[in-house]
C-alpha cells in the first residue's frame, strides 16, 4: 500500500519529452512544423551550436494572445483538434499538444508573440518546467520561440549529444525535410551567426532542391505526376548515375508530412530494379497528396510513420508512376569529362609547353597506331581529328581541328572504333559515346533469353560431339532438381553413368559460351541458391549468368561486322543503357563538355 503515487505534471513531461525531444535537431522539427501550422509565410531558424547553445525559431504566422501563449506551454493543450472525431482526418501537422510542454520542462525558453489584430505582443520565459508571468512587451506580429541549453538540468541526457558537427546535421535533416515539404514558404537557416540557406518561397521545387542538396542532384532529376485512385503523386526521380549507398536521399512526402514507409521504400527499389545495382538506392522525391481520412497519422510519437487504410493501393500507384518515368527516359549516363593532370598542373614554360606538347602528340600517335580502326582508316577516323601521321611538333599551338557538326538523320554509317578490344568509341549528333561492350551485349543476350524462356524456351543445337565431365553429387542433386530450367534454356544434359554427366545439346544463343564450363557452373549456381530463392529469383539469376556467359567479353577484339550487328541490336534492345546488374553500359560526351575543357567556349 502507498507505493504508487500519480507523477506531477512535469514528470509526465519530462517523460514526453524522452519520447518527442531526443536531440536539438527534434526541437527544430517540432517548433517549424508548428510554424507552419500557424500559417507562416516565412520561417527563420537559428541555430548555435548544432542546437545545444540555442535553437530559435521565428514565423509571421497568425501568433497567440497572452492566454494562449500561457496555455501553450501546459501539457496536453492544442488548438488543432477538440473531439475524437477530429482524429479520422488530421490536417495539421501537430495534434498531440505535447511538444511545446516537453520542450520547456528540459530547456530554458524564451517566446514572444503576436496576433496581427493586436498592437501588443507578449512574452513568457520558462526554465525547466518553472513558468514565469507572461509580460506585454513590442514586437512583429507572428511568433519567436528561442530554445537554450537543451538538457541542461538533466546531465544523462546531455551527455547523449553528440558533437557540434552531428548535431547539426541532424538539425539540418529536419529543416531540409519541412523546408521540401513547404515549398511555398521562405526559409532561412543560419548556424553561428553565418547563413546556411536562403529558401524562396517563389522558387520551383527543382530549385529548392538546388538549394538544400546540389545543382548536380537538382539537374539529374526527372518529374513526374500521376492523378489515379485518388492518391495525387508528384515525384522527382534521380539519374541512375547518382545512386547512393544508402537510402537517405529518399524523401517521401504525404499532404506535407516527411514520412518513412517500409511500403513506399519497397516500391521505389522495385522501380529502380534493372536500372540499379542491387546496393545502389535511387535518389528520389515523392510528393504523395490523398485524402486525410485514408490514413491514421497517430502512430508514432514523432509522426514519422503512418498507417495506411490501403497500403497495397500506394505501394502500386508509386512502383507504377515510377517506373514507367524511368522505362521511358533515355538514362544513358552523361560521361564525366575528369580534368586531365595537364589541366590541373601549374602553368608550363614556353619551352615546356612544346615538349608537352610533342609528348602529347608522341602519346597519341602510339595510341592511334596500335588502336587503328577496325577496317579502312578512311572510314572509322573520326572527323575533326587529324591524321596520326601529322606531326604536332609542327604546330605546338592548339591543334587546329575544325568541327562539321553532323545533324540529327546525317548519321547513316555510324564511326566507330573498338579501344582496348573492351570499348567502342561511337560518334553521335551531339558529341561521341563509349560503349562497354561485354555490359551493352550481356543486356541485349539478357533480353532475348528472357523473352525465349517466357515464349517457347531457347533453341538449342547438337553438339556435333556430346562433351561429358564429372559432377559432385550436390552437382548431380540439382541437375535432378533442376530439369525444368535445363529444358527452357535448351540444353539437353543427361546422366551418363556414375558421376558423369554429357551435354548433348547447347543453346545456340549462348554460342559464345564453353558448353562444359557453362553446365558446370550452372549446377554450381544451382546447388548453391536452389534452396534459398523462390524459383522465379532463381530463374533470374540463371538467365544472369547465361547472359554474361554467352556475352561478347572484355578483352575480345570485334570485326567491324559485328560491331555494327552489336550497334543495331543495342536499336533494338529495351533497357539497353543499363546491364541486367543496372551497371551503365554506355556513356555520352558531348561536343559542347569537350569545347568547354578545352577552353574554346
Ligand atoms: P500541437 O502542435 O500538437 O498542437 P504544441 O505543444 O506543439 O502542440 O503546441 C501547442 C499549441 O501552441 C498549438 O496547438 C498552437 O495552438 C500553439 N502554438 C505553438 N507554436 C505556435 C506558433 N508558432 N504560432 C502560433 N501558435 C503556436
Ligand atoms: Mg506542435
Amino acid at each position: 500500500m502507498g507505493a504508487i503515487s500519480v507523477l506531477d505534471d512535469n514528470m509526465i513531461n519530462m517523460i514526453a519529452a524522452g519520447e518527442v525531444i531526443e536531440r536539438p535537431g527534434s526541437v527544430v522539427k517540432e517548433l517549424v512544423e508548428n510554424s507552419i501550422d500557424s500559417g507562416a509565410t516565412r520561417i527563420d531558424v537559428a541555430v548555435e551550436e548544432g542546437g545545444r547553445k540555442l535553437i530559435s525559431v521565428t514565423d509571421d504566422g497568425f501568433g497567440m494572445d497572452g492566454d494562449d501563449l500561457a496555455m501553450s506551454f501546459e501539457p496536453h493543450t492544442t488548438s488543432k483538434i477538440r473531439a475524437s472525431k477530429d482524429l479520422q482526418a488530421i490536417a495539421t501537422l501537430g495534434f498531440r499538444g505535447e511538444a511545446l510542454a516537453s520542450i520547456a520542462s528540459v530547456a530554458a525558453i524564451k517566446a514572444i508573440s503576436r496576433t496581427r489584430d493586436s498592437l501588443q505582443g507578449y512574452s513568457v520565459e520558462i526554465d525547466c518546467g518553472a513558468k514565469s508571468e507572461i509580460r506585454p512587451c513590442s514586437c512583429d506580429y507572428g511568433t519567436r520561440i528561442e530554445v537554450r541549453d537543451l538538457f541542461y538540468k538533466l546531465p544523462a541526457r546531455r551527455k547523449f549529444l553528440r558533437t557540434v558537427n552531428t548535431e547539426m546535421t541532424h538539425v539540418i535533416e529536419q529543416f531540409t525535410r519541412t523546408a521540401l515539404a513547404n515549398g511555398s514558404i521562405d526559409f532561412t537557416m543560419s548556424h553561428n551567426g553565418r547563413e546556411l540557406y536562403n529558401l524562396s518561397g517563389s522558387q520551383s521545387l527543382s530549385e529548392r532542391i538546388a538549394g538544400l542538396f546540389s545543382e548536380e542532384i537538382a539537374q539529374s532529376l526527372m518529374e513526374t505526376r500521376s492523378e489515379e485512385k485518388g492518391l495525387n503523386i508528384h515525384a522527382f526521380l534521380g539519374r541512375p548515375e547518382i545512386s547512393r549507398t544508402n537510402n537517405k536521399l529518399q524523401y517521401v512526402f504525404l499532404n506535407g508530412r516527411f514520412i518513412r514507409d517500409k511500403f513506399i521504400s519497397h516500391a521505389i527499389r522495385e522501380a529502380y530494379r534493372t536500372f540499379l545495382e542491387p546496393d545502389r538506392f535511387g535518389v528520389v522525391f515523392v510528393f504523395i497528396q490523398m485524402p486525410y481520412e485514408d490514413y491514421d497519422v497517430n502512430v508514432h510519437p514523432t509522426k514519422i510513420e503512418v498507417r495506411f487504410y490501403n497500403a497495397n493501393l500506394v505501394h502500386s500507384q508509386v512502383l507504377a508512376v515510377l517506373r514507367e518515368k524511368l522505362l521511358g527516359s533515355n538514362l544513358d549516363a552523361k560521361g564525366k569529362i575528369p580534368i586531365t593532370q595537364a589541366g590541373a598542373a601549374p602553368p608550363l614554360q614556353a619551352k615546356d609547353q612544346g615538349e608537352h606538347a610533342v609528348s602529347i602528340r608522341r602519346a597519341m600517335d602510339e595510341f592511334f597506331r596500335k588502336h587503328r580502326p577496325v577496317e579502312t582508316q578512311d572510314r572509322f577516323t573520326f572527323r575533326g581529328v587529324r591524321p596520326a601521321s601529322s606531326s604536332l611538333a609542327e604546330s605546338p599551338q592548339r591543334a587546329d581541328v575544325s568541327y562539321e557538326p553532323l545533324r540529327q538523320g546525317q548519321l547513316q554509317q555510324p564511326y566507330f572504333l573498338q579501344i582496348h578490344d573492351s570499348y567502342i568509341v561511337v560518334q553521335t549528333t551531339e558529341g561521341f559515346e563509349i560503349l562497354d561492350q561485354h555490359a551493352l551485349h550481356e543486356r541485349i543476350v539478357y533480353n532475348q533469353i528472357k523473352q525465349k524462356i517466357t515464349s517457347a524456351g531457347l533453341e538449342s543445337q547438337k553438339l556435333l560431339l556430346p562433351e561429358s565431365f564429372e559432377v559432385s553429387a550436390s552437382q548431380q542433386r540439382a541437375f535432378e532438381d533442376n530439369t525444368e530450367i535445363f529444358e527452357k534454356l535448351g540444353l539437353e544434359v543427361v546422366l551418363f553413368g556414375p558421376k558423369t554427366v554429357a551435354v548433348q545439346s547447347f543453346p545456340g544463343l549462348l554460342a559464345g559460351a564453353n558448353p562444359i564450363d557453362f553446365v558446370r557452373d550452372l549446377l554450381d549456381l544451382l546447388a548453391d541458391k536452389g534452396k534459398q530463392f523462390d524459383a522465379e529469383t532463381l530463374l533470374d539469376e540463371v538467365i544472369n549468368m547465361a547472359a554474361c556467359k554467352g556475352a561478347i567479353k572484355a578483352g575480345q577484339k570485334l570485326t567491324a561486322g559485328e560491331i555494327e550487328q552489336l550497334l543495331a541490336e543495342r536499336d533494338r534492345c529495351e533497357l539497353s543503357s543499363r546491364c541486367a546488374h543496372g551497371r551503365p553500359t554506355v556513356l555520352r560526351f558531348s561536343i559542347a563538355d569537350l569545347e568547354k575543357q578545352f577552353k574554346r567556349t
